[in-house]
């Protein structure tokens, strides 16, 4: 029973920065701003692209193949808050877009991250739809794209597929952990409060 407890107690694998792993990504965390499907700021304005390490760590791998074609990462979203989960549901309750908040996203593991491209001198890279486009031109099945969309869908996913990730069919853009459900659900803050800083 004691051991229990204490596997119970014992930390979570830290979050770490992705940032500051891989220096030259974009940042572009959508649900910071109202500029996402919800049309409503769900993250503080601070928020950080936070993984597990080893998501990380992973990701670092895809960045340096990436930026050896042309292009960096843009981070539309990370590690989110299990809070959270329930305002993206209230608003798209569909399995498939958007996880059960009971069940919880890998996203709220830090085993999930939300990605486009863009290239060295910071250009948008097209893919077929717009991020958290909710219909088939999203999809991985999709073949009506212009050829270049298509092209760059299909380098995305190799590259983040050789790095370890699984893809999602119904979202270009979003990335797993192939176990990333072995992970905790977390709802930490974005950036933890300093201990007797400025009240
Ligand atoms: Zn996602």
């Amino acid at each position: 029973m004691l051991s229990l407890l204490l596997l119970a107690a014992a930390p979570a694998e830290p979050l770490v920065e992705v940032k500051s792993l891989i220096p030259d990504v974009v940042v572009d965390l959508r649900y910071a701003t109202a500029d996402n499907f919800m049309k409503k700021q769900v993250y503080p304005s601070d928020a950080r692209c936070l993984l597990l390490e080893r998501s990380a760590k992973q990701l670092k791998a895809a960045a340096d193949v990436f930026r050896e074609k042309g292009y960096r990462l843009r981070l539309y979203d990370c590690y989110r808050p299990h809070h959270v989960q329930f305002e993206l549901w209230k608003v798209m309750p569909i399995p498939g877009y958007v996880a059960e908040p009971k069940k919880g996203s890998n996203h709220n593991r830090g085993g999930a991250v939300d990605l486009g491209l863009v290239t060295l001198d910071g250009k948008d890279v097209e893919f077929p739809s717009p991020y958290d486009f909710f219909g088939k031109e999203a999809h991985h099945s999709f073949q009506g794209g212009t050829k270049e969309s298509l092209a760059n869908r299909e380098l995305l996913r190799t590259t983040m597929e050789a790095a370890g990730f699984k893809k999602n069919p119904m979202e270009w853009w979003h990335y797993d952990l192939p176990d990333a459900s072995k992970y905790p659900l977390r709802d930490e803050p974005f950036n933890p409060p300093t201990d007797g800083g400025t009240p």
